[in-house]
């Protein structure tokens, strides 16, 4: 059983339909998978990551979480917060020098109870010497690599597809979502039934994930049997970079729909599905699940 004291999660998450001429004329239904509302704290994909790392962290008997991010990061936000309402200990190791006063994710993170260190952007780079390092400093804290993304993560973002099987009469032909590490991508392609189809949106230059997820799988000793592919065209610049046309797309998106999308993911996800959608990429008949991977911290 996970340990679940003060933390109140909307599990499973509301699947919602959407509706747009855009596609309902081509006779395709798309749905929004609100993993957004699983806690306003630790949202979306940052919990299905972190729920088993949290299991494995008390049966290995360790005290807490020790991990790695950016000085924006959701995955250190959603740590911190995790710690804070399960209460196990949490340690950041923050890419790049201090600034103070601290932004809003580590002001948030350290009054959690989150205890911060930086590290050079150089060191950082050097991932499996750093997760190295840590581990003998802190040999009583679990070690979890950037963005909560290992093994572990994927049985957590699995259940996404367990859940869908339920909400759903049929199972989704194609479900989107954005990339970062491709973690959650890696966790729904190793999922059991999967869906036909998984497209992921990278929100990073680069092309790097098909790799990355492959390695993954690999680890996992998963052969996926679904059909996947990253588009690595609608990342807006590279990571955190966006434009007047996101900006525009996010309102736009809202007005319609009612549903808050973040300019970091899941508005560049939803972009790119709609692009695909225009360009006629998905046939008629086709059931589409969006992931909203969260990120709004509400
Ligand atoms: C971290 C994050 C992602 C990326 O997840 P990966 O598993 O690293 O690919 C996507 N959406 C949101 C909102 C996130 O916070």
């Amino acid at each position: 059983m996970m340990p679940n004291l003060g933390l109140a999660l909307q599990i499973p998450s509301p699947l919602e339909e959407i509706f747009d001429p855009l596609w309902s004329k081509k006779g395709i239904r798309m749905w929004v998978k609100r993993e957004d509302l699983i806690h306003p704290q630790v949202s979306g994909n940052k919990w299905r990551k972190l729920k088993y790392n949290i299991a494995q962290m008390s049966k290995t008997g360790k005290k807490g979480i020790l991990t790695f991010g950016g000085a924006y990061s959701n995955h250190i936000y959603a740590t911190a917060a995790a710690g804070h309402f399960l209460t196990f200990e949490t340690i950041g190791i923050i890419r790049g020098e201090p600034v103070l006063p601290l932004n809003e994710t580590l002001d948030f993170a350290q009054s959690a109870g989150m205890r911060l260190e930086y590290v050079s952007r150089s060191r950082y780079r050097e991932k499996e010497g750093l997760i190295a390092t840590y581990r003998e400093r802190f040999p009583d804290f679990y070690v979890l690599p950037e963005g909560g993304t290992n093994e572990l993560a994927l049985p957590g973002c699995a259940e996404v597809m367990t859940e869908l099987q339920l909400q759903m009469p049929t199972p989704p032909d194609v479900v989107c979502l954005a990339c970062g590490t491709g973690g959650t991508m890696a966790g729904l392609i190793a999922a059991h039934p999967a869906p036909t189809q998984i497209r992921g949106f990278s929100v990073l230059k680069g092309d790097f994930h098909t790799k990355d997820i492959r390695r993954l799988l690999r680890q996992a000793h998963i052969a996926p049997t679904v059909d996947w592919q990253v588009h690595t065209d609608y990342h807006f610049g590279g990571y955190a970079k966006t434009s007047p046309a996101l900006t525009t797309f996010i309102a736009d998106f809202y007005q319609r729909h009612q549903i808050r999308l973040e300019r970091i993911y899941t508005a560049k996800m939803m972009y790119g599905v709609m692009d695909l959608m225009t360009k006629g990429a998905f046939e008629a008949g086709t059931n589409i699940v969006v992931i909203h991977t969260g990120g709004l911290r509400l």
